[in-house]
């Protein structure tokens, strides 16, 4: 198979043209990241350009063996503890 150009792996994939609301919507020619809409003819792009960093950084997850332990704990489950959480 044979493309035109290279697919793009970082084009995203508008549900609805953010300008009408249409769902009519086609890759364009104009840019890698380029949609036109076929109900409203506006081109457009969506581009994904990262996450910024929260505000307050979250708290790390406990481990799976530390979620079990505190959750045997919290239901009463003291035989089945292992010797540090008790
Ligand atoms: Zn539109």
């Amino acid at each position: 198979m044979s493309f035109r150009r290279e697919p793009n792996p970082n084009r995203n994939f508008p549900s609805y043209c953010p300008y009408c609301g249409g769902e009519e919507l086609w890759p364009n020619e104009e840019t890698d990241f380029a949609w036109k809409c076929g109900e409203c003819l506006r081109v457009f792009e969506v581009k994904y350009h990262g996450q910024d960093d929260p505000a307050t950084p979250h708290a790390a997850a406990p481990s799976t063996e530390e979620a079990l332990q505190a959750s045997l704990a919290r239901h009463g489950h003291t035989a089945v503890l292992k010797e540090a959480t008790r």
